[in-house]
């Protein structure tokens, strides 16, 4: 690849990004993300992603979904709702997808909304493109080469061997931007015509069962907080991987552990 098309993420860059709150703020004005995922199959991807958003940045973590008691008795902080992502109360960015199972309606539900999207795991492969191109706020997608592959119809390999193409393309085709999982993330703004920037932090101890559903949470918590998309998930990334090396430290760690790490990470970012 043309190193010109690519941008490092830099320490300085994350820092000046971390949203502070203002002395005056209150927990609605620093954001409310919406987390739909999770299935009676998969609770713990519902966990997960409310543990990464609750290190995040945004002011409230709001769950919709069938493992709302898993998430209460885990995270009592979580604002749990019983009802789709319509009628849950205010949200400023959706997180939906991670162990969601075939849940298409509240995938669907939760595009038609007018605020920040972030689509993951079984998010990607329910949602419908034409859905996604007509949203008039920013849609963040996060593939693992896999799910990308599925979602541009071809094969593994061929995203692993041509992944700034593969992140450009899906950015292009989906009007959305795209962060490609695996060893180099790379991040596309929505089109992908701009460049793309890789995250230095990853390290194979991310390679562990959970860590993109923490990953997921923690990007949409950044995009209720205010940031952009490609922001949200350069700064996610980032975060993610210096949490799983700061936990990490030489042992393999659960993803559980990865998301009680965010915090050491902001620290040593900021
Ligand atoms: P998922 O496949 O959805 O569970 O997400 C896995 C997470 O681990 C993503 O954030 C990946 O970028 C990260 N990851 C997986 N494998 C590696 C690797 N070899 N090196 C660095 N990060 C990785
Ligand atoms: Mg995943």
């Amino acid at each position: 690849a043309d190193a010109a098309e690519l941008e490092a993420l830099q320490h300085t860059d994350v820092a000046r990004l971390l949203p502070l709150p203002a002395a005056e703020t209150d927990k609605y004005r620093r954001g409310v993300v919406g987390i739909a995922a999770g299935s009676a199959r998969y609770p713990g991807a519902a966990v997960l992603a409310v543990a990464g958003a609750l290190r995040g940045g945004a002011g409230a973590v709001r769950y919709v979904g069938p493992a709302g008691d898993a998430v209460i008795a885990r995270f009592p902080e979580t604002l749990v709702s019983d009802r789709g992502p319509k009628k849950a109360g205010r949200v400023q960015a959706w997180v939906a997808g991670p162990g969601a199972g075939d849940d298409a309606a509240t995938v669907a539900e939760v595009l038609a909304t007018d605020v920040p999207v972030l689509l993951d795991a079984d998010g990607l492969r329910l949602a419908d493109p034409k859905a996604v191109r007509a949203r008039t706020a920013p849609t963040l997608m996060t593939p693992h080469a896999g799910e990308a592959a599925a979602l541009l119809g071809v094969a593994r390999e061929e995203v692993e061997g041509a992944r700034l193409a593969s992140v450009r393309e899906l950015a292009g085709r989906y009007a959305a931007t795209v962060l490609l999982k695996g060893s180099t993330t790379l991040v596309a703004d929505a089109g992908g015509a701009g460049p793309v920037r890789v995250n230095p932090t990853g390290t194979g101890w991310l390679a562990t069962a959970g860590s993109g559903d923490v990953l997921s949470g923690l990007a949409g918590s950044l995009l209720a907080a205010g940031l952009t998309s490609v922001d949200a998930a350069s700064v996610a990334a980032y975060l993610h991987g210096l949490s799983a090396r700061f936990a990490a430290d030489g042992a393999p760690v659960g993803a559980h552990d990865v998301a009680e790490g965010i915090p050491g990470a902001w620290r040593d970012v900021r």
